[in-house]
């Protein structure tokens, strides 16, 4: 087929079966290459439109295509969905009985299905190899491609058996898709299931329509109330980390009059499935959830995304929070976090295999980093995925708003603190220090004999939560770093330019710090 051709193919179908006339970024170039027959690599953000991508073509092609996703509920929407515009699809999967599953294999013997979407593990069952080998195979789409990758945030071990496919199927090409991948994860991807001539198509990454602000979390039930009651009679989503904090956030908010459901796996299928619902119809206005809530929900209309409790990396993040303004209609993602937070992580991740350990803790130390950012939040995440803004986003996040001010002697409180660090030899953790350079008498402290030292104190007219910020933004900017194990704090070769005044760092008060200094001034 001639370039136009191919392209007045796809556009055909894109208007018959799906009712739209036009692709959005990428779409079209995404689509040709699986024409093509070529492999490729697609990074679009949630959102973006990855779906069609690999469903359109084919109805342009003969044969069948093949997509491997990680989810059965995942599978199941989408096939609904399908099934809706009037294509003929099908999933095989666990939730099928024996006698479902022979008929998916019979209408595929006679050519009948022209997406069939599958669990990795079925997938390279041997029976499932030999018929795929029988039958006419389009191509071969790897969904959540990120999952194959133990640099990803999630990775899944039935991933890495897709690698044998290019050997077993060397003629059919193969198509990665994912929201999220950083450039050490997609050269991963394309690596591990060796992808060849490859198509490597990058969207952009930002999301205009998005407002992201960060705040430390000290009141999480009226931090909560308050962007909810932004919000009235619109969707929501709340994030917590812990199915605990599900249940307890939901019961506080129903109590205050607000109509909100629980989302976590450990709810009965039923339920958990009736609430989804619930939201998806617009039934409820408010979900909490675990993480294990959104893969693959398509809801245009969320209007905000809380997060009561920091993501374990910037990928999720961005995934989770991506699940606001999907209708390109403004949104708002608020971010309430605590250092706990990345303690409870951190334990968490302990119990990872070694080899994806370390750079779970990067993801980890990033996410953190993110909280203390002085740049444009819009910019910062391009920049952690390998792309960059032409400008800042100027009112779309609060930094950029001004919700945060510098403090003029960013210089001398820097090195107050970092002596403070020096003269504890650089055994200590953010709020052991921040103890120290308020004066505090807390018992550790006066144990220690720290109240001793030439630093106690000298930071005593802030607040805890103040130094303890800027000692997070010391170590966002390179003076600080932490262990891995007990989040010690030690001097780095920045951090002692600091020391000599060498090297200034840029410290911030939020706007309601700033007000209470002065008028402690005045
Ligand atoms: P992703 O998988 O990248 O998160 P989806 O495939 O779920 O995104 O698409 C997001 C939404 O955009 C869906 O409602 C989809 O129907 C819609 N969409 C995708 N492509 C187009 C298009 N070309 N024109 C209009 N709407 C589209």
């Amino acid at each position: 087929m001639a370039e136009t051709g191919m392209d007045d193919a796809l556009l055909d179908v894109l208007h018959e079966y799906w009712g739209y006339s036009e692709f959005r970024p990428l779409q079209q170039a995404a689509m040709t290459s699986v024409l093509e027959g070529r492999d490729s690599l697609v990074v679009l953000p949630t959102g973006g439109g990855k779906s069609l991508c690999y469903q359109a073509p084919a109805l342009c092609m003969e044969g069948t295509a093949v997509v491997v996703s990680p989810l059965i509920s995942l599978m199941k929407d989408q096939v609904d969905a399908l099934r809706v515009c009037g294509i003929s699809a099908a999933c095989l999967n666990s939730s099928l009985d024996q006698e479902e599953a022979r008929q998916v294999f019979r209408d595929l013997r006679a050519g009948k299905i022209k997406l069939l979407y599958v669990a990795p593990e079925r997938l390279m069952l041997e029976g499932m190899l030999s018929m795929l080998a029988e039958i006419r195979l389009a191509y071969i789409v790897i969904d959540e491609a990120h999952c194959v990758s133990m640099w990803g945030h999630d990775f899944r071990p039935h991933y890495r058996e897709l690698q044998e496919l290019k050997n077993i199927f060397p003629q059919c090409g193969i198509h990665a898709y994912t929201a999220t991948a950083t450039e050490q994860v997609r050269s991963d991807i394309a690596t591990q299931l060796g992808l060849q001539d490859l198509e490597l198509l990058i969207g952009s990454f930002d999301r205009p329509n998005l407002t992201y602000s960060v705040a430390r979390r000290a009141d999480r039930f009226s931090q909560v109330c308050e962007v909810i009651d932004r919000h009235p009679e619109e969707s929501g989503v709340i994030y917590c980390i812990s199915r605990a904090d599900v249940e307890s956030l939901s019961e506080s908010l129903n109590n205050a009059g607000y109509e909100t459901r629980p989302y976590h796996a450990g709810l009965p299928d039923e339920e958990r499935a009736a609430n989804q619902e619930a939201f998806i119809q617009d039934q409820i206005d408010v979900i909490v959830a675990t993480i294990a809530f959104g893969m693959g929900i398509d809801k245009p209309n969320v209007r905000y995304v809380i997060h009561a409790g920091l993501p374990k990396s910037l990928e999720n993040y961005q995934q989770e929070s991506g699940r606001a303004g999907r209708d390109g209609l403004e949104a708002e993602c608020v971010l309430l976090y605590s250092e706990q937070d990345a303690m409870i992580w951190q334990r968490i991740l302990e119990d990872q295999p070694d080899e994806s350990k370390a750079s779970s803790f990067e993801s980890l130390q990033a996410m953190q980093n993110y909280c203390h950012a002085f740049d444009c939040r819009h910019r910062y995440l391009m920049r952690h995925f390998g792309q960059d803004l032409e400008q800042d986003c100027d009112t779309a996040c609060d930094l950029c708003r001004g919700d945060f001010q510098q403090v003029d002697d960013a210089l001398v409180i820097g090195q107050k603190i970092l002596s403070s660090i020096y003269r504890q030899d650089q055994n200590y953790g953010a709020s052991y220090t921040a103890a120290v350079l308020k004066g505090s008498k807390d018992k550790k402290v006066l144990t220690n004999g720290h109240d001793q030292l030439s630093t106690y104190g000298l930071l005593k007219g802030e607040s805890l939560t103040t130094i303890r910020s800027w000692l997070n933004q010391l170590v966002t900017q390179g003076f600080l770093t932490k262990t891995a194990e007990y989040q010690q704090l030690r001097i780095t070769k920045t951090g002692w330019q600091l020391l000599k005044g060498e090297a200034t760092p840029q410290l911030m008060r939020t706007t309601q710090e700033n007000k209470a200094e002065k008028s402690r001034r005045t």
